[in-house]
């Protein structure tokens, strides 16, 4: 392949799937951004995406050859497929086969299709271009809707046997805990995601709306959202220094849309850890604020280029993730 030929970036959240061809350096050539439908059939919610896909090859990628996909979870890198928690009618959703299909009809070529979980693509952008970028080992996390993330460990991707390691969304933080939408107990989710915050300042009389919201009244100086938000860092923290703990892990960088809020964010995640993370190996753990908007797409994109030789990982690190097309 030429040496300035771009790739295909894909990632598909619960609202909306964004697809873009960028070239490598990282910038976006042209992009498409399709409403993730509502479905019991996988099929439907498939269509749009595919056609926006042909749409944007036909304008711009026509010779696309590489691919890379992060998608929300479970997903199961092995065989291709998607379970989003978020995109209930895909269960075991064949989205690498779709998409393979896809690109080949719209360029004729033969496309390699790499799949990974979108906390995993975003933990790749940061690590490419963003907040992580002078580290060759750190956890890319959002602290948004859902809570998730992924470890770059010595500029490897740690995909995990599946495809999903560092879950951190949904790692227990509390034994003795409510029981989770996952089936588990006592999840980081549960009390750290921004609807659990506005959910438990609503029920201390707070009146606004969302999350957006909730942090611009713990900056203006309002007291339960002050005292909602400590507490939900307090489980984001115990989350974060456990994973710290046993990745052996001190550089993590945190995006998503409660984290643009900064420092009413921050500053009590960063008084938490303090009681957490506390053995000497972890006690200097450094949190950083995202830098990307687009850092899923763009770690999709570093996927792709990986698999051409001129990405921030080499290709044979890249085992783990699925190649499903070619096992
Ligand atoms: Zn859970």
């Amino acid at each position: 392949m030429e040496t300035g030929q771009p790739v295909l970036a894909i990632d598909v959240g619960g609202t909306k799937v964004a697809l873009a061809v960028v070239d490598a350096q990282g910038t976006i050539l042209d992009d498409e951004v399709v409403p993730t439908a509502t479905s019991s059939d996988g099929d439907a919610i498939w269509a749009p995406i595919g056609a926006g896909l042909a749409a944007l090859l036909k304008r711009s990628g026509d010779d696309v050859t590489e691919v890379g996909v992060g998608s929300a979870g479970p997903i199961d890198a092995p065989s291709g497929t998607v379970s989003p928690v978020n995109i209930g009618g895909w269960r075991e959703y064949p989205l690498v086969r779709q998409i393979t299909a896809a690109v080949s009809g719209a360029t004729g070529s033969d496309p390699r299709v790499l799949l990974a979980g979108d906390g995993h693509c975003i933990a790749l952008g940061e690590h490419w271009l963003g907040a992580g970028r002078d580290f060759d080992t750190m956890v890319g996390m959002v602290i948004s809707t859902g809570i998730g993330g992924g470890a770059v460990i010595k500029n490897r991707l740690f995909a995990g046997t599946t495809g999903n390691a560092v879950h951190i969304g949904h790692t227990s933080v509390n034994a003795w805990g409510a029981r989770c939408v996952c089936g588990s107990h006592g999840c980081v989710e549960m009390y750290a995601r921004g609807p659990a915050l506005v959910e438990a300042a609503r029920a201390k009389g707070w009146q606004g709306a969302d999350g957006k919201e909730l942090t611009q009244a713990a900056a203006a100086g309002d007291t339960v959202a002050i005292e909602v938000i400590d507490n939900g860092m307090r489980a984001a923290a115990a989350g974060i220094a456990a994973t710290a703990t046993y990745l052996d892990i001190d550089q993590f960088v945190i995006g998503g849309g409660l984290s643009k809020a900064g420092a009413v964010i921050f500053d009590p995640l960063r008084r938490h850890l303090r009681d957490f993370a506390v053995l000497p190996y972890v006690v200097d753990l450094q949190i950083h604020p995202a830098e990307l908007e687009n850092a899923g797409l763009l770690g999709a994109a570093s996927l792709a280029l990986s698999l051409t030789g001129r990405g921030p990982l080499e290709p044979d690190e890249l085992i783990g993730l699925t190649d499903a097309e070619r096992p």
